[in-house]
């Protein structure tokens, strides 16, 4: 069965597993598409792409939009203050 997402429009399927999912938790179908949903999910829109990465100077872990490989340096939040100050 095909629904119209009521956010952007766009046509998704409901497949039969996942109504009757729906129905047997007495819970409501999805009314957006998958995509629509995940965004909601994560709270944000057009969120960036983050990659856990390491600080260049104290190798602390972090998560970063640039991922590890680029050609600057990325530093974490201390480091990067160090470094303008
Ligand atoms: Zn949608
Ligand atoms: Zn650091």
């Amino acid at each position: 069965m095909t629904k119209n997402c009521k956010k952007c429009g766009k046509e998704f399927l409901i497949a039969k597993q996942e109504a009757l999912f729906y129905e047997k938790k007495s819970l409501p179908e999805p009314f957006e598409c998958p995509e629509c949903r995940r965004n909601r999910r994560s709270g944000m829109r057009n969120v960036r792409k983050l990659y856990p990465r390491r600080c260049d100077k104290c190798g602390i872990e972090l998560q970063s939009s640039y991922p590890e490989g680029v050609s600057f340096a990325v530093y974490c939040e201390k480091c990067y203050f160090e470094e303008v100050s």
